[in-house]
């Protein structure tokens, strides 16, 4: 993992897909065959926690998780902590996707637990931040992302918060699997309100230094102006991330 402020991450978010490890292990070959290794882009797979284990990486991609709980071990049932993923070789986790945020109810408070579970384990976090429809034609986005924001780091001094082990997704709620997307000028908005935020939370520094994605909807048409134009780091990507080919085409763009 590095720093660099010209690295671009693509991550890929396979969410609950595919349906058996065979085609996870397809995948992953055509992704591998597809991607060549380049000192801009770091790419990251994060398939469903179960085939973690069974998916070796190479030098062209790392592994992320889609979630964690937030304790190392215990009666939890059914869930994953953060060191267990570091063991199974995840070195991201997703944290806070709008899908988790929405079917599983989990609130500002679990992912604010889940990110300093993560940072203890070294697994660099990627929060998922954005608006509904609704708040979007109410003018809330602002609102929204700041509220988000504030209360996944409630209590993360920068002392505990190095800037490599981080990173900020916009995704609206509304862009997510619908074919709609931002306008280029609305994603440069909402990351320079980010890198606000992050400055009056931690410093300028930090805010100038942190990764920030865009996610929702991106394909290999849109792919380069949410990144070079919006001036994003990177791209979280779901469903184009299980097409092979338009998967590696749009890491291609970048290096
Ligand atoms: C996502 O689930 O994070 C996402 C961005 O999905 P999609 O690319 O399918 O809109």
């Amino acid at each position: 993992m590095s720093t660099s402020k010209n690295l671009i991450t693509i991550i890929a978010n396979w969410k609950m897909n595919p349906g058996s490890f065979k085609e996870a292990d397809n995948l992953i070959k055509n992704i591998k065959n597809g991607i060549k290794k380049s000192e801009n882009v770091n790419v990251v797979i994060c398939p469903p926690a179960v085939y973690l284990s069974k998916i070796k990486t190479n030098a062209k991609f790392e592994l992320g998780i889609q979630n964690i709980f937030w304790e190392n071990r215990g009666a939890y049932t059914g869930e994953i902590s953060a060191k267990m993923a570091k063991n199974l070789g995840a070195s991201y986790v997703i944290i806070g996707h709008s899908e988790r945020r929405i079917y599983l109810r989990e609130t500002d408070e679990m992912i604010n637990l889940k990110i300093k579970s993560a940072l203890e384990n070294n697994l660099v976090s990627i929060l998922c931040i954005g608006e509904t429809l609704d708040e979007k034609k109410k003018d809330k986005t602002s609102e929204v992302i700041v509220g988000q924001l504030e209360k996944a780091l409630n209590n993360i001094s920068s002392f505990q918060f190095p800037v490599s082990s981080f990173q900020i997704a916009y995704e609206p709620i509304w862009a997510i699997g619908t074919g709609i997307t931002p306008a280029v000028d609305e994603i440069m908005g909402v990351a320079l309100l980010i890198r606000k935020v992050i400055a009056k939370l931690y410093n300028r520094e930090t805010a100038e230094k942190i990764s920030i994605l865009y996610g929702g909807s991106v394909d290999s048409g849109n792919a380069y102006d949410f990144v070079r134009k919006a001036n994003t780091n990177g791209l979280l990507i779901g469903g184009t991330s299980l097409n092979a080919s338009e998967f590696a085409r749009i890491a291609g763009l970048f290096g």
